[in-house]
């Protein structure tokens, strides 16, 4: 291989690796957008299963006033999924995202928030 024909090769090497480098800008960014997403429906779940308890338990007393009836049984198997949420929405906290309805889904920067603390605590 003569040294032109080499540093065509190369000329051609660097081109291919200026693609690989665009492209895999392109997935880091669309990797950040679906990571970003997934964090939002993941409070915004949490947010619903806290709404729907809230309703649940509004139901359940009106129930009771009705009739002393016996669901221990759903109740249990309820709460279970709840701390399903639950575990999903420390996690986003410790790795640093807002889970309150005050700062929602941002990045946390001034360390603890009191109102996802708040929060975390009225779930747990
Ligand atoms: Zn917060």
């Amino acid at each position: 291989m003569n040294k032109q024909s080499m540093f065509h090769q190369l000329a051609l090497i660097e081109e291919k690796v200026g693609g690989l480098y665009e492209e895999i800008g392109h997935l880091k960014n669309a990797m950040l957008e679906l990571m970003e997403e997934n964090k939002n429906l993941l409070i915004e779940n949490q947010h619903l299963r806290e709404r729907l308890q809230q309703r649940e338990t509004e139901l359940e007393k009106k129930e009771k006033r009705q009739s002393s009836g016996v669901k221990a049984k759903k109740d249990k198997k309820k709460r279970a999924v709840v701390g399903e949420g639950y575990d999903n929405l420390a996690r986003l906290y410790q790795e640093g995202f807002h889970i309150c309805n005050v700062h929602y889904g941002s990045l946390r920067t001034d360390g603890d928030c009191l109102f996802c603390l708040a929060f975390l605590n009225k779930q747990g």
